[in-house]
């Protein structure tokens, strides 16, 4: 087996242990942090307005001891561009926590792209993404392990077709694994996977994320039949499926044979700027997201699959085997 990038370098894959594929530091509009940086505290505390990388770091150094106390010892961070990717915050914290962090390139839109890509090829975006993979992101030798793209309720727009044909580039010419966000409730996933195939994608290294928004177990095994890897990765995110229902769905594939095609994640975010204090607290008082942290994984999923009769050998599937077969393909 090759090796894996994290951001303190490479490692044995078998050095990854238990893994958390799908977990943010921070999801922060990088615009609206550079042009009125004291207005992105939002979700952290009312006051000061002002939170900078320091905090959002101690937060997420704070997160990261959570996990290694309950044995988790890797994350995938799949903040890419428009989600504030920051690979020296990532740093910090996993040199502080000893927490091992594998980060990803890509563009996390559900349409809009600004001019420079408007008017360029998916090629020499392309380029952009084998870069971070093959000489560093943001002028640091930390290489991304993976690739980012997005789909969802606008569908797979041409310009969300040219991000996608640009990361199947990329993968093509690297080797590197790709990570999608769906919506399965506006069903990307087949045309997302179909423009990989076009482009000559080897489709066991695609992760499509967020399947575990849907129980419709036809529309799952559609999407499984392609040989891809499912993100069963936003417990706690009750808005779009709730707890139980995510469960009962992992346990029913789990019957059907699919262990070795599932990650379980939160998708959760240590800080968001997505909503104002206010507003989150309303959303988590309307009972729409609920425990979304971390700790989502090994405090809830795992006891209620272990209740439900999900094997030990099976969360072991998901929780640590899958990660590296997804990086390195072997
Ligand atoms: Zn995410």
């Amino acid at each position: 087996m090759g090796t894996v990038e994290t951001v303190t370098g490479p490692i044995d894959p078998a050095e990854l242990g238990t893994t958390l594929i799908h977990e943010h530091l921070q999801s922060r509009d990088e615009a609206v942090a550079v042009q009125w940086p004291y207005a992105t505290s939002l979700a952290l505390d009312p006051e000061p307005a002002e939170i900078g990388l320091d905090r959002i770091g101690e937060l997420a150094t704070t997160a990261a001891e959570q996990l290694l106390e309950r044995g988790v010892k890797t994350i995938g961070e799949p903040s890419c561009m428009f989600l504030n990717r920051d690979v020296g915050l990532m740093r910090h914290v996993a040199e502080a926590t000893g927490l091992q962090i594998v980060p990803c390139t890509g563009i996390y839109t559900y349409d809009h792209l600004p001019p420079y890509f408007v008017s360029r090829e998916p090629g020499e975006i392309a380029d952009l993404f084998v870069h971070d993979i093959e000489q560093g992101i943001q002028g640091t030798d930390v290489k991304a392990s993976f690739l980012k793209c997005a789909a969802d309720e606008p569908g797979v727009t041409p310009n969300i077709e040219k991000v996608h044909r640009a990361v199947a580039q990329a993968s093509v010419r690297t080797g590197t694994p790709i990570m999608a966000h769906s919506r399965p409730a506006r069903e990307t996933a087949p045309r997302q996977i179909e423009i990989f195939e076009e482009e000559g994608v080897d489709l066991s290294r695609v992760q499509i994320a967020h399947t575990g928004d849907t129980d419709d177990l036809d529309h799952i095994e559609r999407i499984l039949e392609k040989g891809v890897f499912i993100g069963m990765d936003r417990f706690g995110l009750e808005m779009f499926l709730p707890f139980d229902k995510r469960i009962a769905t992992v346990l029913a594939l789990l019957e059907r044979g699919y262990a070795e095609r599932m990650f379980l994640s939160a998708d959760a975010c240590v800080t968001i700027d997505w909503y104002g204090l206010e507003a989150g607290k309303q959303l988590a008082d309307a009972g729409l997201v609920k425990d979304w942290t971390w700790n989502m994984v090994p405090d809830r999923v795992v006891p209620a699959l272990k209740e439900g009769g999900a094997t030990d050998d099976q969360l072991e599937t998901m929780l640590v085997s899958n990660a590296p077969r997804w990086l390195t393909g072997e």
